[in-house]
Parts: structure tokens; sequence; C-alpha cells
């Protein structure tokens, strides 16, 4: 699959405050080293104020149909990028 095919274009929406991030989500952060024993996040080439506003944005996700917090999506196996304020998703069903 090339890098920009893609089944839907995810409008990225931002909330005030901080999110919490599910346990779920850390632990699959953590284990592939993204995340260090504090919860501090580790994301390669995301720089600190970058990361800031990423924690207090989220998306409608198609697939699982609720709010995902954008690390979550991020992360996500259907990630494909981010451009002009929306994820590029694979759209497929887990
Ligand atoms: S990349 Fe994953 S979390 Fe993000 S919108 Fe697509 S399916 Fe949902």
């Amino acid at each position: 699959m090339s890098e920009l095919e893609h089944k839907y274009e995810v409008e990225i929406k931002s909330r005030e405050g901080r999110q919490k991030l599910p346990q779920e989500t850390k632990d699959e952060l953590k284990a592939s080293g993204m995340m260090d024993d504090k919860g501090n996040l580790k994301l390669k080439g995301v720089s600190p104020k970058m990361l800031k506003r990423m924690k207090q944005e989220y998306v409608e996700c198609p697939v699982i149909k609720d709010d995902i917090h954008f690390i979550r999506c991020f992360v996500c196996s259907n990630f494909q990028s981010r451009v002009t304020g929306k994820v590029l998703c694979k759209g497929d069903e887990f």
C-alpha cells in the first residue's frame, strides 16, 4: 500500500486541558518504548511543543466509533500521516 492510500480523512479536534490516556494505551506505549516508567512520552521527531498540543487533541475515530485520544491514534496501526489538521487513516477493521 502506498503511503498516501487511505480510506478516511479524520478531522483532528482539540479540547481544553489535558486528556487522560487509557491505561491500555499507556501499557502499549511503554511496551514499544514510546513512554518511560514515569509516564513521559518519547515520540521520535515530535517536539515538546507539538507533544503538548497533541495531548489536547482527539479524533472521532470512524473505525472504533468513539472519541480517541490523538496519541492513541498516532500510534494506531491504521495511522498513515497527519496533514493539515487531518489524520489519514487506512480504515482497516480491528
Ligand atoms: S488511525 Fe486508528 S485511531 Fe486513528 S482514526 Fe484511524 S482507526 Fe481510528
